[in-house]
């Protein structure tokens, strides 16, 4: 079968195209023929080794889709046939991966497995942020950056689903379109615009009650200054660089704030938060709540032109690699 894998960590020619032979399922494993594979930052974070994969080579790619071709012995939860999705696994950009089984979720009637791949990473981390991190309630504002990226746009449509005002942060005229679109109430162009001085220009100077923040070390810190007091920071991902360290003091003196810093796997640790949460955003694509943008397709052996348009900022929501 054909895989990316990478052998030495690096840009993004470190990702390179092999055959392999099509894994065997271990008794805890069922093998899945990979319809669709999600392209995440975080593939480009484990391709640059700024996470580190457990073992040298790798194939990467922690997101995909498809149909069960093979189960391990102990596998009672899913069947030679079924339409699964997966995602927090290594392995996707390939034509089969090896998944454990208790990572699995049923894909339901109504949503295509290209949907699937395209809603398990950046879907379920939408909605974790909105519905757990922090609570987000009809009437409250939230400031979401890079709105017109992959868990942007999502985070948008759930924010704005809830009945909150959505401020929205994007780098062209071209992204603010699709963000107001997916129901952004404003819209700064923060390579144009201090988004510090807009955001408490349209919030009267109150402040905003959270701010979502994938882009990291360009906006964290005034990020924190056009919270309200007692708001919440979510610094969910580094687009941008790495946040520098900072003294906590801050927090204090800036309103007595709370900053979290959130990762998907421990909002889906358990088998049950995992189906509960894939459930309920399955369901909202087959609702027509949740409307995906997967027009970023590339072949799977186009997988280094899918990180460079990626980590280019050329991208706005999903991008797939089809095997
Ligand atoms: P996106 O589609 O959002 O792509 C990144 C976007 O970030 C760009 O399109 C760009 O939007 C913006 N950006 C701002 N500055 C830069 C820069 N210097 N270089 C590149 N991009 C920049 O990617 P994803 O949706 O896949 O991921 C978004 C972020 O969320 C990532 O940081 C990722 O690691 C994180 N993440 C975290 C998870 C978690 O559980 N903690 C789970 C999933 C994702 P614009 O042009 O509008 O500025």
């Amino acid at each position: 079968m054909k895989a990316i894998q990478v052998k030495q960590v690096g840009g993004p020619e470190a990702l390179e195209l092999v055959e392999l032979p099509v894994p065997h399922a271990k008794p805890n494993e069922a093998v899945v023929e990979v319809a669709a594979s999600g392209v995440n930052f975080i593939d480009v974070y484990f391709r640059e080794g700024r996470y580190k994969a457990a073992a040298m080579p790798f194939t990467l790619g922690q997101e995909g889709a498809g149909v069960v071709t093979a189960v391990g012995a102990e596998v009672n939860s899913v069947n030679v046939g079924d339409r699964v999705a997966w995602t927090m696994v290594h392995g996707s950009y390939a034509e089969f991966a090896a998944v454990p089984a208790d990572k699995l979720v049923p894909i339901p009637k109504g949503v295509s497995e290209r949907d699937a791949a395209a809603t398990m990473l950046q879907g379920m981390t939408a909605h974790y942020l909105t519905h757990d991190t922090f609570h987000l309630k009809r009437g409250q504002t939230a400031l979401v950056h890079a709105a017109a990226g992959g868990v942007g746009l999502l985070l948008v449509q759930m924010a704005h689903d809830i009945g909150a005002r959505v401020i929205a942060t994007v780098s062209t005229e071209e992204k603010a379109k699709l963000a107001r679109e997916a129901g952004a109430d404003e819209i700064i162009l923060y390579t144009q615009q201090d988004f510090e001085v807009e955001t408490k220009r349209l919030t009267g100077g109150k402040g905003v009650d959270v701010v979502y923040d994938s882009v990291g070390k360009t906006t964290f810190e005034k990020g924190l200054n056009v919270l309200r007091p007692r708001g919440l920071m979510a610094l969910y991902g580094a687009s941008s660089g790495p946040v520098a360290p900072f003294d906590l003091i801050q927090l204090s003196q800036k309103g007595s704030l709370y900053v979290t810093r959130p990762a998907l796997g421990a909002y889906i640790a358990t088998r049950e938060e995992l189906i509960e949460r894939s459930d309920a955003v399955f369901e909202m694509i087959a609702m027509g709540k949740l409307k995906l943008r997967a027009e970023h397709i590339y072949p799977l052996k186009d997988a280094r032109q899918a990180h460079i348009d990626l980590e280019s900022r050329k991208t706005t929501g999903k991008l797939l690699l089809i095997p």
